[in-house]
């Protein structure tokens, strides 16, 4: 190869090289609060933590904060997907915000406490149109739990086993139940064979869907995200992997 062309291939490839791993396939921005229970804030930084490894491995750009004005159309539009770390908003304005970018195109992650909602929340769009689940009660304290996958051929859930025991978490029922809505698809839930849950407050019996997309949103909401053993099933690692490649948009249909 004649020098000219030699220091070119080079420059090439360089070229390539450096644009694979300055272009990252979607950005992300997350979510949380270090003021509120201090198993949510455990669950959020392990999170953090899991994701920015994940973003290394898979060329993805994440972004975690605890300035919920950060939810605002203009930055919005700078990201393919939003995850909430066990908090919601609690302003209009940034409940507005997100509730555009949703409605044009954006996608969601939320966890455990992001989907919590009591005669307080006053958001009925997120709560009977988004999440359609309506919180009622809650299991303590934090067991672990099987779980049935229930659509072994979504995106989010390809993969994995039939069962599988996901590590402590405090589980939440909800009434009504998502499944009841047309918009719902569950992708796992509790095993009946738990019951009875829980020794302070025990649940008995019911369907509780765990994890789930509506259908009419590009969104996944997982109820598992209490306390600091949430990452320790390599089973569920991968189903929140899949989710977040499927959420922004680069994971296998
Ligand atoms: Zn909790």
């Amino acid at each position: 190869m004649r020098p000219i062309a030699a220091l070119s291939t080079v420059l090439m490839f360089a070229w390539v090289v450096t644009c694979h791993a300055q272009k990252p396939r979607f950005h992300v921005l997350a979510f949380y609060t270090e003021k509120t229970e201090a198993d949510h804030v455990d669950f959020a930084r392990q999170a953090i933590t899991f994701f920015e490894a994940e973003a290394k491995h898979d060329d993805f750009d994440w972004k975690a904060t605890t300035n919920w004005g950060d939810l605002n159309t203009t930055n919005l539009k700078q990201y393919q997907l939003v995850v909430w770390l066990n908090d919601s908003p609690h302003e209009t304005a940034q409940r507005t915000a997100f509730q555009q970018y949703m409605e044009h195109g954006g996608a969601w992650l939320g966890f455990h406490f992001a989907g919590y909602n009591d005669e307080s929340t006053h958001w009925p769009w997120f709560v009977g149109d988004f999440l359609d689940a309506v919180f009622l009660t809650n299991s303590w304290p934090p067991l672990p739990a099987k779980l049935i996958v229930e659509d072994r051929s979504h995106p989010v859930t390809r993969g994995l086993p039939d069962t599988f025991i996901s590590p402590a978490n405090e589980w939440y029922i909800w009434k009504p139940d998502p499944r009841a809505s047309k918009d719902i698809h569950v992708l796992a839930s509790l095993s009946p064979s738990n019951y009875p849950l829980g020794m302070k407050d025990t649940l008995a019996a019911g369907d509780l869907p765990v994890v789930w997309t509506n259908t009419r949103y590009k969104m996944v909401y997982c109820n598992m995200g209490h306390g600091d053993k949430i990452f320790t099933s390599a089973t569920q690692n991968q189903l929140v992997k899949s989710a977040i490649l499927w959420l922004g948009g680069t994971a296998e249909k």
